[in-house]
């Protein structure tokens, strides 16, 4: 009788919680994939800032020790027994749960994977899925901007960020952006922002009174969380929307309801999962995606690859504040 031997795959590890450099490169064995699976080769890995909570235990973790990753493009390489409606060499993608992408190869329940168009090259697909359903449900589910609405993003040079402006500019926004230098801000004037506030000569919520004549924002979108936080409320114009969607730079302090109250203003913290959780709902939010890519009102910017095995090297820059646009990890090999 052969032996059958499951082939390993080199994956990303993390055996502790902690910094950077806890990401260590190993072999791992992924199996074969069951009922309602299939077997995916990734072919890029979109990086995010959510990976770093995990890692840093800022988001509890899976047990340890975890592949880290929710973000990837890939072709089928093995489908499970009776799966129908996905077949080897099709190229897919998927963003979110489960985690465990920064791997060569990975197992997925078929019903998170979407097709992507071959009109829209891998690496950028997988460089704008998370990001790019993130700003979909943002600007058009959490708050839905329309034309002449002034809107103000913070990291407006970062993945989610770029994506953000381009979008609301082409919705017919007032796009104010925060970034923290002048480089960013010429990336950010590109994306579509009408005004660039540089956070390390300004301080934004002065400047935002300034551009909108003291009548403040209708939503303010802030992945930023601890140092923007409450300048973020004082941006809003009465009945304002505050969208608290991430915290780069930490948990934001409790609020008190008397904060929103003095201008009847509405919080949400929203989770792309909650946006994408129903099969009919992904299916539409990536196909929002990739139309408004192939339609140019996207312009990915995929402005940094770094070899998978590297990945400790791009959580530090990614933390560090050194990158823009989109950082997709590319499988060795
Ligand atoms: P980014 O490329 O935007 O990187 C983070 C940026 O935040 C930095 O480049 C930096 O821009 C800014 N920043 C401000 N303060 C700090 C700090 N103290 N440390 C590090 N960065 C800081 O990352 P992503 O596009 O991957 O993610 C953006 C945000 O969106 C994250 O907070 C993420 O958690 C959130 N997110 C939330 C989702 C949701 O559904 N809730 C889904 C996807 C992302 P600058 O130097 O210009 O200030």
């Amino acid at each position: 009788f052969a032996t059958v031997v499951n082939a390993m795959v080199k994956a990303i590890r993390v055996h502790q919680i902690g910094g950077p450099e806890v990401l260590k490169w190993e072999d791992i064995e992924i199996g074969d994939p069951k009922d309602g699976e299939i077997k995916v080769k990734n072919k890029a890995i979109g990086l995010n800032f959510i990976d770093v909570y995990f890692r840093s235990g800022v988001y509890k973790a899976p047990a340890l020790p975890f592949t880290p990753g929710m973000e990837a493009v890939g072709v089928v390489t093995a489908v499970g027994p009776g799966l129908t409606g996905r077949q080897v060499g099709d190229v897919v993608a998927y963003a979110g749960n489960p985690m465990g992408a920064y791997a060569e190869e990975q197992i997925l329940p078929a019903d998170k994977v979407v097709p992507v168009p071959s009109s829209v090259d891998p690496i950028v697909a997988a460089s704008v899925m998370l990001k790019g359903m993130t700003a979909q449900y943002l600007l058009r589910r959490s708050f839905k901007v329309e034309r002449g609405h002034t809107i103000l993003v913070h990291a407006a040079a970062g993945g989610v960020g770029s994506l953000l402006c381009q979008w609301a500019n082409a919705l017919g926004a007032i796009v104010i952006g925060t970034v923290s230098t002048n480089e960013k801000a010429v990336q950010a004037k590109e994306d579509g922002c009408h005004h660039v506030i540089v956070t390390k000569q300004d301080n934004f919520v002065e400047r935002v009174a300034d551009i909108t004549s003291g009548q403040g924002v209708e939503v303010v979108y802030d992945s930023v969380g601890k140092d923007t936080f409450e300048g973020s409320l004082a941006c809003l114009k009465t009945r304002g929307y505050m969208v608290s969607f991430g915290q780069a730079s930490g948990s934001p302090d409790p609020v008190p309801l008397s904060a929103l109250a003095s201008k009847s203003l509405f919080l949400t913290r929203p989770s792309l999962m909650h946006y994408t959780a129903k099969r009919d709902e992904l299916l539409e939010t990536a196909g929002e995606v990739f139309a408004n890519i192939s339609s140019g009102v996207l312009r990915v910017r995929v402005n940094h690859k770094y070899p998978l095995s590297q990945a400790a090297q791009a959580h530090l820059d990614l933390e560090n504040r050194k990158t823009t646009g989109s950082v997709v990890l590319i499988p060795d090999g």
